[in-house]
């Protein structure tokens, strides 16, 4: 009687618990929503205006460029219409464009990829001759096969000042529409251009179409409403207005519409960013997929210590003993029973699989778990039914299963899987579930008592299957395994490394180009671990893939800070030292606080330390201008890392706000090549343009420091002069020792 109250009221208890929690829940949910559509709808707005710039940039970029290239035309050894076309050619692959050209004085065009044709009656001929720049819309190219193409035109100056001709470079429409346009909100919104007129100019519109008048009917006729908003944005085009609106195709949209400025001189470009409404239902789910989990979480929580409770008090020892080897589900044999049968075998040999089946989670989540469970009972029988003598099979739990196959043909093996593999399609129209993929680790076994370590390598193999998409199978694979544990090596060695100071600072010194003088250096991380000197290779893109390397930049920052202060401190002449930010470290909301608070807490002015990010950094972080700005009023320099290394882009140099550009290694072994070397030159030139310094990385030569001395670069870092010093030897070089 006693113990029945008891439990009635602990019964109530838990309920009012779970009341209670439900309630708070509901109210934060309620404000969460309210917040996030109002933040959508602002960085919307901020979104545009920040697209906007990047792209008027883009296009005076290439405008700057393509002058930079029309002066050089004034050189004497560049009269001839050849001299001017090798001249031309290397841009074409470092800058993506389709073609460029020359346009005489009677308007001959001469193009890189060989037409000679008059171009007198176009647009970009007259506006270059009247001494205009010109960018174009989307239009057809009349030379070559009929693509569309975005034409970019600047006017050429003899030496005497008069107009000689135009110089021409013509993008591939789609490549020019690939560089304007971008994804945001993860790929969940959108941007394209339009004209007053309705012809899309870059870009996939709202119907997913591109390049035509089409979308404007096509939206009046999805939705009733619809017609009065497009007129609406069209009358504001007409009227130069800005403006947002909802829009209904298939699902809501919202998009906020403004002007182009840098075209309006020549063209009446609008910039449309669009996101789908679902998206606020995607950022609230977020916030309410944490919320059910952590309900779960609790509910399970309350659970197993209910049935703990339950199952201690009710000592149902015989039905324990049953279950001890006897798998609930499918009624056939546990783990533990598959591994009793197989000690009584003694295998000398044979394979351990391990089985599961590709997001089950799906089938219990849209079919109920009744269904998910009728699925494994059938699997079950499928895996049952291709076992020959001397095999076993367990079902582990929820879609985990495990096979012993009694066999050395792996090609026998790989046969019966497939086959094993259509049995378990057929399941889908039998049970009417939407799919069924197994997934096979397979891994050879020698003797019983390996069979723990045989089947994790089993399911490492699976589960590594299960990222890509080309095979349901894979044998274990020792080199694989091998690296993966010399990578948990590091990765568990990583905060004792932290905390033991196992991290060195080495220090590369940059030159001044003309007097040779050391005027900064780059702080280098490197790895003293187990008596091995570790470089940064082997473990900052593994750090950079788990996030540790947040950790380690910092730590390099602290210690270089640290160093500068000691040097300081003791009177020593200081020079700037750059350390490097990896782009996953930028995604830690607060780093430019952060490191803000460190400087301070050294007392070390913030013109001692430098720091490096690369343009690749910059295009995954949408937040990258407001957190380069903060770095910049705490007072840092920021240098642009390893420019020209793969991809490289204009609109960087001059949007990013960057005090100092590095030129890669892969560059500065353009020289020695003369078109190499063209390009090297306007390269700097232009980076000189925007304001910026340049440094030169990886330089290993007299003959490149020569040529970087007549480039006026400012400053060079490579093994020419120094390789990366541990500190004594740095102290040594600088004569601070
Ligand atoms: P990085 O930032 O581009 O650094 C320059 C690399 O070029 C260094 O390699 C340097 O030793 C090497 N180098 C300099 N001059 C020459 C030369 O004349 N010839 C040749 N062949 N190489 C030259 P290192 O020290 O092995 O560092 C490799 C990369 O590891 C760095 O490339 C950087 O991306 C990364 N790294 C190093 N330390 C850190 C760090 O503290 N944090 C982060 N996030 N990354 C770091
Ligand atoms: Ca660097
Ligand atoms: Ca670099």
């Amino acid at each position: 009687m006693e113990k029945k109250k008891k439990n009635i009221i602990s019964v109530i208890v838990v309920i009012l618990v779970i009341c209670g929690i439900l309630a708070a829940v509901a109210r934060c949910i309620y404000n969460v929503k309210g917040r996030l559509n109002i933040q959508m709808q602002e960085s919307l707005v901020d979104m545009a205006n920040q697209n906007a710039t990047a792209m008027e940039k883009q296009v005076e970029a290439i405008h700057i460029l393509l002058n930079g290239v029309a002066t050089e035309f004034q050189k004497d050894e560049i009269t001839s219409i050849k001299a001017k076309l090798e001249l031309m050619k290397p841009y074409i692959e470092t800058y993506n464009f389709k073609r460029m050209g020359f346009i005489d004085e009677k308007g001959v065009a001469y193009t890189t990829d060989g037409y000679q044709r008059t171009l007198k009656d176009t647009t970009c001929f007259d506006k270059g001759m009247k001494g205009e720049s010109y960018a174009s819309d989307r239009i057809i190219d009349s030379l070559g096969e009929a693509e569309e193409i975005n034409i970019f035109s600047v006017p050429v100056y003899s030496k005497e000042n008069t107009i000689v001709g135009v110089l021409f470079a013509t993008y591939s429409a789609d490549d020019f529409s690939q560089m304007l346009i971008q994804d945001i909100f993860n790929s969940e919104g959108f941007t394209f251009i339009m004209k007053p007129d309705g012809t899309v100019v870059a870009g996939y519109d709202i119907t997913g179409s591109m390049g035509e008048k089409g979308m404007i009917q096509t939206l009046i006729g999805a939705a009733p409403g619809n017609r009065e908003v497009v007129y609406q944005i069209m009358n504001d085009m007409q009227t130069g207005k800005s403006g947002s609106q909802q829009i209904y195709y298939n699902e809501s949209y919202y998009t906020y519409y403004m002007p182009i400025q840098a075209y309006s001189e020549y063209n009446d470009w609008y910039l449309f960013t669009v996101i789908p409404e679902s998206l606020f239902a995607d950022q609230f789910n977020v916030v309410w997929y944490d919320v059910q989990r952590m309900i779960n979480v609790i509910l399970a929580g309350l659970s197993v210590v209910f049935v703990v409770y339950f199952v201690v008090t009710h000592k149902q020892n015989q039905l324990l003993e049953r279950l001890a080897y006897e798998d609930e589900l499918t009624g056939g044999a546990n783990y533990a029973c598959f591994k009793e049968k197989l000690f009584e075998m003694k295998p000398t040999g044979g394979y351990v699989v391990s089985v599961d089946i590709g997001d089950f989670r799906i089938v219990n989540t849209i079919c109920g778990e009744k269904a998910g469970d009728q699925l494994l009972v059938n699997i079950w029988d499928v895996l049952q039914e291709m076992l020959q003598d001397g095999d076993l099979a367990a079902h582990i739990n929820a879609d985990q299963f495990v096979l012993y196959l009694n066999t050395d043909d792996e090609n026998g093996i790989v046969d019966r899987l497939k086959i094993t593999t259509m049995e378990l399609h057929t399941l889908v129209e039998v049970l009417n579930v939407p799919h069924v993929m197994p997934y096979y680790g397979i891994c050879a076994l020698d003797s019983y008592d390996s069979l723990e370590k045989v089947y994790s390598r089993a399911s490492q193999a699976k589960n590594r299957i299960k990222t890509r998409r080309d095979s349901n199978y894979a044998f274990y694979d020792d080199k694989v395994f091998q690296q993966a544990v010399d990578n948990k090596r590091l990765e568990d060695g990583f905060e004792d490394a932290i905390e033991l100071e196992e991290f060195e600072v080495w220090y590369q010194p940059k030159y001044d180009t003309m007097n040779g003088e050391i005027v900064g250096a780059e702080a280098l991380v490197r790895w003293r671990k187990d008596g091995e000197l570790i470089p940064p290779f082997r473990f900052i893109p593994l750090f950079e893939g788990n996030g540790m390397i947040a950790a380690l930049d910092e730590y390099v920052f602290k210690n270089v800070c640290r160093q500068q202060k000691m040097w300081l401190d003791e009177g020593k002449q200081l020079i700037p030292i750059s350390i490097n930010i990896s782009r996953a470290s930028l995604f830690f909301s607060g780093i430019a606080t952060r490191y803000e608070e460190i400087l301070k807490s050294y007392d070390l002015p913030p013109q001692y330390v430098q720091l490096e990010i690369t343009e690749s950094a910059t295009l995954e972080n949408d937040d990258i201008t407001s957190l380069m700005n903060k770095f910049h009023d705490t007072g840092f320099r920021l240098l642009l890392d390893d420019f020209g290394n793969g991809y490289s882009s204009l609109a960087t140099l001059n949007t990013m706000n960057f005090d100092i550009l590095k030129l890669d290694k892969s560059l500065i072994d353009y020289i020695g090549d003369s078109k190499g070397e063209v390009l090297l030159r306007h390269t700097v030139e232009l980076a000189k343009n925007f304001g910026l310094n340049i440094t030169a990385e990886g330089v290993e030569t007299k003959e490149q420091v020569t040529f970087l001395q007549e480039v006026k670069c400012d400053d060079i870092q490579g093994y020419y002069f120094s390789k990366p010093l541990p500190k004594a030897e740095f102290e040594l070089l600088l004569k601070i020792a």
